[in-house]
């Protein structure tokens, strides 16, 4: 039979949307003692809107040249980009070569030019540095800022705004309460990732990571002794959700991110983060 703590914490589950796709990683989620949120779509809403636009060259031309790369991307700042360019009138023109850089930009010659729209980690890869005073002060204010490189010059910079969800707060403060060390992991720059840790009181991140980093962090925190709980949504997240020793995905991400994962949080709630650890100690921590 099942014993009844069992049964209660199924339907305790069920009721709170968390389904559980392995029943071995659930228990170990009582031991975990630290867990790192990605940010953009788990702690963030992921809906990124353009907000400010800072142009070298004609800013049409600037709008044009990055839509037309953009509007080849899956990455949902390149469809912010794109639907501010329609939303100017603007019509995009045929690409040649396209190509995605993972967790860095897109790439791609329009009218015999080269163009790049990316992070600022791929403007290091071209030796330039940023001197503007207004985007350092976008930067400053917690945006995410993507920039324009055009023959090898930068050429302009997109900043974009996202929302935190109002229930990560929530999420940071039990699982701070509860004795859980709270990190965040994120593609984006320093700055942003600052700023968003800073506002939610998260204990400490990493910024600038690469997809194929991720995991290495979720080791990092192992190897220190942590018993990790890894949550996102993204394509990129999903071997730092298999390396973890819990991984937590939002129920609104990706196939993939949800396949690699031991639970889902079916309404994409940060909050049940913490309900997760609860209901597990709550079930297995009087069981030998
Ligand atoms: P995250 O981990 O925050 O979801 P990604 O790893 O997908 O981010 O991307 C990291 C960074 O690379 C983004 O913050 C952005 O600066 C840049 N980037 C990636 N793809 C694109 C793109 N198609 N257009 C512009 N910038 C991009
Ligand atoms: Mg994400």
């Amino acid at each position: 039979a099942v014993p009844l703590v069992v049964a209660i914490s199924t339907s305790m589950t069920a009721k709170n949307g968390i389904l559980i796709r392995d029943r071995r990683a659930f228990e170990q989620a009582k031991d975990l003692n630290a867990v790192i949120f990605d940010k953009t779509g788990t702690l963030t809403e992921g809906k990124f809107g353009v907000t400010d636009i800072v142009s070298f060259i004609d800013e049409d031309e600037l709008l044009q040249l990055s839509m037309s790369i953009e509007r080849n991307s899956e990455h949902i700042i390149a469809k912010a980009i794109t639907n501010y360019a329609k939303e100017k009138g603007i019509k995009p023109l045929d690409v040649k070569d396209y190509k995605t850089i993972p967790g860095k930009g897109a790439f791609g010659v329009v009218d015999g030019k080269q163009v790049y729209v990316g992070s600022p980690n791929l403007l290091k890869e071209f030796g330039i540095e940023i001197e503007d005073e207004r985007i350092k002060r976008l930067q400053e204010e917690g945006k995410t800022v993507v920039f324009v490189v055009i023959d090898g010059q930068l050429s302009g910079a997109f900043a974009l705004s996202d929302r935190i969800k109002p229930e990560s707060y929530e999420a940071v403060k039990q699982l701070k309460e509860m004795g859980v060390k709270v990190f965040m992991l994120t593609g984006d720059a320093e700055e942003v990732a600052r700023s968003v840790s800073q506002e939610l009181g998260i204990d400490d991140y990493f910024a600038q990571v690469l997809p194929h980093e991720k995991a290495q962090k979720v080791e990092l925190l192992k190897n220190q002794g942590y018993k990790v709980g890894m949550v996102g949504d993204g394509i990129n997240d999903a071997p730092a959700l298999v390396t973890a020793d819990v991984g937590i995905a939002i129920g609104a991400g990706t196939d993939v991110a949800i396949e690699s994962a031991d639970v889902i949080l079916v309404k994409s709630n940060p909050a049940d983060v913490p309900k997760v650890i609860k209901i597990s100690r709550m079930t297995f921590s009087k069981m030998v």
